[in-house]
């Protein structure tokens, strides 16, 4: 059976689900595909920053919010303090099933258990478990398929700046919120504490290049064993964190999110990259004249981690002090945590 469609949209994660709401909203006709069988599920540690977020996601969906942020590194423990959350934390789960409910109200064809078999300039081939094969055809096509993108290796895209973060959902209430600063065990990635509504994340992030999934996953073991948390090593999640971004239109082919590598290399924040730039895909598509400013604002952030994150590679005998010093700017105020965070 041949189908077609103005937009198909892969991956239903933040960025494919932002962008294809936002263009049924506007009247185009959209098909948007995962390949899961439930919208929502990620490994992450759901952590959202405020200032960027809050606009975007329901406050509903906030399990907890944290106007306090404990940065702890090898010689200082600095607690940063703002009348407002800093971050808050919500549920992968409960943020996609939210976000696929505004996509079928606004008219998406939303499959799910559908997998992208084979990808041309135009059409699709598409398998949904326990369904015949069907082509569908598309004038535009949008990757929102994470940081190991199909729709980015259509391209030949390179990808070649990678994070690592290992997750762990534990059962518990904690009450803050910590990010610890270890060169010798972290490289310049940090572990970190994230409470929930009745869980804790418990996590580490570092650059893939520097540090081996194996040597990390040791590593986080070790550090959350000294925190007080015995982790079962079975129950640990690994997730890339693409942060190698090369645009994100290529003619009619279009990048959100992890695909489009606009990910932060510095903390790994990911999920208002894929919003912000799911939307303004979905506006540049629907007008190519769209002024996109908030999608430039997060490309400026994004170069200013990226940069800071190859000064650290470069410089990684004097990491550890470089961490030290950014506490101590915290300490003073002199820099502002939300300078750490993706939104401007
Ligand atoms: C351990 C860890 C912790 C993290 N913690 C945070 C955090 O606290 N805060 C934060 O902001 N970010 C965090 N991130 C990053 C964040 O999870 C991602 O940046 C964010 O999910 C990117 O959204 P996305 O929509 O681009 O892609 P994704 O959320 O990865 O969604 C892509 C979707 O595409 C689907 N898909 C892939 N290929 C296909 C295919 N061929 N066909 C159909 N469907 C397909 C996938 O199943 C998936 O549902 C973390 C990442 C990791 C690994």
């Amino acid at each position: 059976m041949l189908e077609k469609t103005d937009i198909l949209v892969i991956g239903a994660g933040p960025g494919g689900l932002a962008c294809a709401t936002l263009l049924a909203q506007q009247g185009a006709k959209v098909v948007l595909v995962e390949r899961k069988a439930r919208i929502g599920p990620k490994v992450c540690a759901g952590g959202i920053t405020w200032g960027g977020l809050i606009k975007h996601v329901s406050a509903e969906l906030i399990e907890r919010g944290f106007p306090q942020q404990h940065v702890v590194t090898r010689l200082q423990r600095v607690v940063v303090t703002e009348t407002n959350p800093i971050v808050a934390t919500i549920s992968r789960e409960r943020l996609g099933q939210w976000m696929a409910e505004q996509a079928r109200a606004a008219g998406v064809t939303v499959l799910t258990r559908t997998r992208v078999l084979a990808l041309e300039k135009h059409r699709a081939v598409l398998e949904t478990a326990g369904k015949s094969r069907r082509t569908l055809n598309f004038n535009h096509l949008v990757g929102a398929d994470g940081s190991n993108s199909m729709v980015r290796r259509f391209l030949g895209l390179p990808t070649t700046a990678m994070g690592l973060g290992l997750n762990c959902m534990l059962p518990g209430r904690f009450s803050q919120m910590e990010w610890h600063l270890h060169t010798r065990l972290f490289g310049y990635g940090y572990g970190w504490i994230f409470p929930h509504a009745e869980e804790v994340s418990i996590g580490a992030y570092g650059d893939v290049n520097n540090l081996s999934a194996r040597v990390l996953k040791q590593r986080l073991l070790s550090w959350a064993a000294v925190q007080g948390f015995r982790i079962d090593p079975e129950t640990i999640r690994a997730g890339l964190v693409n942060f190698d971004y090369r645009g994100v239109r290529f003619d009619r082919t279009w990048l959100v999110g992890d695909a489009a590598g606009l990910a932060s290399g510095l903390t790994g924040e990911g999920i208002y990259p894929a919003l912000v730039s799911g939307q303004a895909v979905a506006r540049m598509i629907l007008d190519p004249n769209s002024p996109a400013s908030e999608l430039q604002g997060l490309v400026r952030k994004h170069h200013l981690h990226r940069r800071i994150v190859g000064l650290a590679a470069r410089k990684r005998p004097f990491c550890g002090l470089m961490l030290e010093v950014l506490a101590v700017l915290l300490r003073m105020k002199i820099l502002d945590f939300r300078t750490l965070e993706m939104a401007e």
